[in-house]
């Protein structure tokens, strides 16, 4: 039996590719022919109807025909050429920066035109910028596009048209050649079509396409596409998962009174949801197995006790625990909660920061080489050359959200020692939808904290205009003379922290004049750990009773007194901050507030999200509308992180088929393995490699 033909693997089998080229798809993630099959219009331009010039709408890219009625060279601010046509229905006017005398000459009165460009609304009614355009005879009969024209993603130097035949080239040859490994395994009487025909349709839309459909993302064709690209990233966790979980770890049983120890010293009882999480992971590290298990809770739910707690079965063993945290900042915390909890127990807690100076450096590393510090915090430069433990038993994520799947997993293979791979515990604020959670966590157990410490009230939180601010000026006297404390909040108004730290300093010189009566502490990211660590001690105990602070404070300190959080400028923050930054009061007995100030007039995602504030302190409500407000990509921070980079799936509105990806993931697994490879590699590529950061 012949076998059939198959697709060849070098990009430059395509007619007109050659090395430069080959370089410059490559960068468009194509370096296969089929891989060209794959890389999908961003939208389509509609060149196939005529729009009467009077029915143009403004933002709407348009075929139109007319003939000129003027052209003229104005000199306003800029040199231009206007051209001015009609077609009886209405009026546009053609405007060119850049003309050649010809070009200017043969746009003349009573020619005919045919212009395909953007509508927009300019000083004397409709315009079209540099249109394309071309001329037409007397008598000549328009001839349109038959099918709408595809717009590619692509990169410098690349023009369309290039891509649209090397698309045309890629179908034309390649597309029967494609196998469709689905087919036969879409439930009876689906309405999604095959493989072969979803992506012709959307390369090559016929006439008559349900184009609203196809704007929305939900076309069949794109559907049918969704469907498989979801499988192919739930089929890749899935086996990131299986790779992890042959590897062996140490099993860390319960050894002596370590932990009860601890617990007896905090001075509260662990949560249902805290114990029942901790049993979970009780239950995980005792296996020769590496534990994979995310914890999830809303801010103040009580995440870092459990994570203590599970790090002392590492401890009491003998070995190492390494605590990862997304920034700097949150590594301080950690550090400040660690050190508190565990040096009475006599325990090593030892600090990897960037800040450390060279010798203090040289001593954590040499503490984590020894084996001395057992428990080690940091940033992910925990896993950064030259930093080599003795032997790590146990790895905590915090905030994982922000780290990608793959690169923490290749951590683990970075942590093992003598073939023993870390146990890992990820601790996550960001409560993932179910359906997320299943097809973007699918590498992970997980346990979910929804209960909080007792006696915590609810925090009030109200949004006022800006300048309202004297009234919240005279909130901050109230709750102080009845001996509380407050936070003033000033935004991050740029990476650099030079601006937000002159905002923060204005704010803090206005307010210590205001209330002079106070004392009036200011923290910001540009100061020295120590200098930070003394104003923020100062708070805590007391001393200063409101604090102006950059967001540094988001993930910063744990002040059972503070009930007072006003935000400035809180339209420009997102959802999981600005729940964050409230979620640092109401942490004691005493009713809290939040204050949202804002600078009107709000924008309409501001004032949505402004609203979802008032409405709810639940951070599982507060992360369900972020992901409508945001998409999912920026809310689990997967653009940054190259995760889940979905080309046609949207996980919420594509959330109704997770059921069935799950079955397909189920079925292909058991059928042929090698099958959820080539699915794997058809859509995610070569970056799903285990063991790559
Ligand atoms: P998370 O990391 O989940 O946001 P933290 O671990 O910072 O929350 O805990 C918030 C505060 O609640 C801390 O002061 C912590 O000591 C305290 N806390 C944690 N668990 C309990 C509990 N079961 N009872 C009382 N207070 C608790
Ligand atoms: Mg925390």
């Amino acid at each position: 039996m012949a076998t059939p033909a198959a697709i060849p693997r070098e990009l430059t089998e395509l007619r007109g590719v050659g090395p430069a080229l080959a370089e410059k798809l490559a960068r468009l993630g194509v370096t296969r022919p089929e891989d060209l099959l794959f890389l999908l219009p961003q939208r389509y331009e509609d060149r196939t109807r005529l729009v009467p010039i009077g029915a143009l709408v403004p933002g709407s890219r348009a075929v139109v025909a007319g003939e000129v009625a003027l052209a003229e060279i104005v000199f306003r601010r800029r040199r231009s050429l206007l051209c001015r046509i009609s077609d009886g229905t209405g009026m546009l006017t053609l405007r060119f920066f850049y003309f050649s005398k010809a070009q200017q000459e043969q746009l003349a009165r009573g020619r005919r035109l045919l212009c395909f460009g953007e509508a927009r609304s300019g000083p004397g009614g409709l315009e079209m910028v540099h249109p394309e355009y071309q001329f037409l005879g007397a008598e000549e009969q328009v001839s349109l596009e038959q099918a709408l024209t595809p717009v590619y993603p692509t990169t410098e130097g690349l023009q369309q048209f290039r891509l649209r035949s090397l698309a045309t080239q890629a179908l034309e040859r390649y597309l029967p050649l494609l196998p469709d490994w689905l087919e036969g395994r879409l439930p009876e009487g689906t309405a999604l079509p095959g493989l072969r025909e979803a992506l012709q349709v959307l390369h090559r839309p016929p006439p008559g396409v349900d184009l609203a459909r196809l704007a929305a993302g939900r076309h069949p064709a794109q559907r049918r596409l969704a469907l498989e690209e979801m499988l192919a990233q739930h089929l890749s966790l899935r086996r990131l998962r299986e790779h992890a979980r042959r590897e062996a770890a140490t099993p860390l049983p319960a050894v002596d009174g370590l932990r009860e120890r601890f617990l007896a010293g905090l001075g509260f009882g662990l949560t249902a949801g805290q114990q029942e999480a901790l049993a979970a992971i009780d239950a995980d590290l005792a296996q020769p197995r590496p534990m994979l298990r995310l914890v999830q809770g809303d801010v103040g739910c009580g995440k870092t006790v459990v994570a203590a707690a599970a790090a002392l079965r590492a401890v009491e063993n003998g070995h190492q625990v390494a605590v990862m945290a997304p920034t700097e900042l949150l590594s301080e915390q950690h550090r400040r909660s660690f050190s508190r909890w565990l040096e009475p127990l006599g325990i090593e807690v030892t600090w990897l920061s960037g800040s450390l100076g060279r010798r203090e450096r040289q001593h954590a590393l040499e503490a984590i080489g020894s084996g001395r510090g057992q428990v080690v915090i940091g940033t992910h430069a925990l896993f950064q050359e030259g930093v080599d433990y003795r032997s790590l038993a146990l790895m905590i994520v915090d905030e994982q959200h922000r780290f990608g799947v793959h690169q923490r997993l290749a951590l683990m293979q970075k942590g093992a020692t003598g073939g023993q791979h870390p146990h890992q515990l990820v601790m996550t604020a960001t409560p993932i939808p179910r359906t997320l959670a299943m097809t973007l966590y699918a590498d992970l157990d997980n346990s979910v904290i929804r209960d909080m410490p007792p006696g915590r009230q609810p925090v009030q939180t109200i949004a006022l205009p800006d300048r309202r601010r004297a009234e919240v000026v005279t909130r901050v006297r109230e709750a102080a003379r009845a001996g509380n404390r407050a936070y003033w909040v000033c935004p991050l108004i740029e990476d650099s922290g030079e601006l937000d730290y002159q905002a923060a300093e204005s704010t803090h010189a206005m307010l210590a004049e205001a209330l002079p009566e106070l004392a009036v502490g200011l923290v910001h990211g540009r100061m020295r750990p120590e200098d930070k660590d003394a104003v923020m001690r100062a708070f805590a105990a007391g001393k200063l009773q409101l604090l102006v602070a950059t967001t540094v404070i988001e993930v910063g300190v744990d002040v059972p007194e503070a009930t007072l959080m006003i935000i400035e400028n809180a339209e420009r923050m997102g959802l999981a901050q600005l729940h964050q930054l409230r979620g640092r009061v109401g942490r004691g007995a005493a009713a809290s507030h939040c204050v949202l100030l804002y600078q009107a007039p709000l924008a309409e995602l501001a004032r949505q999200r402004l609203e979802v504030m008032r409405e709810t302190s639940d951070g599982f409500v507060v992360a369900q509308k972020d992901l409508e407000l945001r998409g999912p990509g920026e809310v689990l921070g997967t653009r940054q992180t190259g995760l889940a980079q979905f080309r046609v799936a949207d996980l919420l509105r594509d959330a109704d088929l997770v059921p069935q990806v799950q079955r397909l993931g189920r079925e292909l697994l058991d059928a042929d393995p090698g099958l959820a490879e080539s699915l794997i590699r058809r859509w995610i590529g070569d970056a799903d490699r285990y063991g790559n950061v």
